[in-house]
């Protein structure tokens, strides 16, 4: 894969210069380094060693060591490293980022550093997809763009402007915990009828089993997953299809609200339950159209995201390239 298709070229390193970048998943750590030219010359993937703050950065620092051999460490002008949970990107330390199940603050950049000797950057692993999919995936050209993540959870990365919009606590994007439905059940932060607490991948299962459980059909297909819901959908199983409508339903007031808020050029949803491809996609649009009013631009554009799992890894590099060039 070449990155700098169109705006990366000026964040291009000099020379034999080297970009590493690095992505933190509640299972995996995924690992690229970039050469000058902008093409990605190694890659690595591990499963996370998430037992301790200390584990997991003894495994990036292996990582690192890994694909980029000690007598080219030098070479290395900037590692980017993407995470789960709340960062402090100027302190270089991580609040509890659930999905690793680590209890308090934990100081992350300073001890890569002191052991690699290079200078390190760290991020919300959101905002580094939203780079991703912004400058290399189907953002590109944008100067507004929204990137919406559908999985275990849900939240929204954000361009404004040209910029990369964080908040003043970096917590913008929760659009999970916009309320769709007041009349729904409680979702995990406390309030009721979350857009999270509807339609992430537990939820929609979730929603599918009490909808079974109503009409008293025995379920026989025992669905896994949500994927397997968006299935039997479109093989005609009235309850799943029920179930993708609501979720379309329930998605196309979230986009509504975040199209009202910040009038984006282009919305693109990634994230496990995106997966789903066409089923989803088909039915959002039914949804979108009877949701459309004069308040939201009807140019707004709602399209899959284009990176798929690629996009942490692509946005740790163009993380770790921006923050080099002092451009984000
Ligand atoms: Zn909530």
């Amino acid at each position: 894969m070449t990155l700098g298709k169109v705006p990366l070229a000026n964040l291009r390193a000099k020379g034999d210069s080297l970009t590493v970048g690095i992505d933190v998943g509640g299972t995996k750590v995924a690992g690229a380094v970039m050469d000058s030219e902008g093409h990605i010359i190694k890659r690595v993937r591990q499963s996370t060693q998430k037992e301790s703050p200390d584990a997991l950065i003894r495994q990036i620092a292996e990582v690192v060591r890994c694909m980029v051999p000690a007598e080219r460490l030098a070479s290395v002008i900037s590692i980017g490293i993407g995470l789960p949970g709340q960062v402090d990107v100027e302190a270089g330390t991580t609040y509890s980022p659930t999905n690793l199940g680590w209890p308090e603050t934990s100081i992350i950049r300073a001890p890569l550093e002191e052991v690699l000797g290079r200078p390190v950057h760290i991020d919300n692993d959101l905002n580094t997809a939203v780079l991703a999919e912004w400058l290399q995936g189907v953002g590109m050209g944008c100067h507004n763009f929204c990137y919406m993540t559908i999985g275990t959870g849900l939240a929204v990365g954000m361009i404004i402007d040209g910029k990369l919009y964080r908040g003043a606590h970096s917590v913008a994007g929760e659009l999970g915990h916009v309320v769709v439905d007041p009349y729904e059940e409680y979702c995990s932060c406390g309030i009721r009828g979350c857009l999270e607490s509807l339609v992430s991948g537990p939820n929609i299962l979730r929603r599918f089993h009490r909808e079974a459980k109503q009409v008293e059909t025995p379920e026989q297909e025992a669905p896994q997953g949500s994927e397997d819901i968006f299935a039997l959908a479109s093989k005609g199983h009235p309850i799943a299809a029920k179930v993708v409508r609501d979720t379309a339903r329930y998605l196309a007031i979230g986009i509504n609200t975040l199209a009202a808020l910040l009038d984006p050029e282009v919305i693109a949803i990634g994230g496990g339950v995106s997966d789903a491809g066409a089923p989803l996609f088909e039915a959002l649009d039914c949804h979108l159209l009877l949701w459309e009013s004069a308040v939201v631009d009807k140019n707004v554009r709602v399209l899959p995201a284009s990176l798929g799992s690629d996009a942490g890894v692509v946005g740790a590099l163009i993380m770790a390239a921006m923050r080099h060039d002092k451009l984000e």
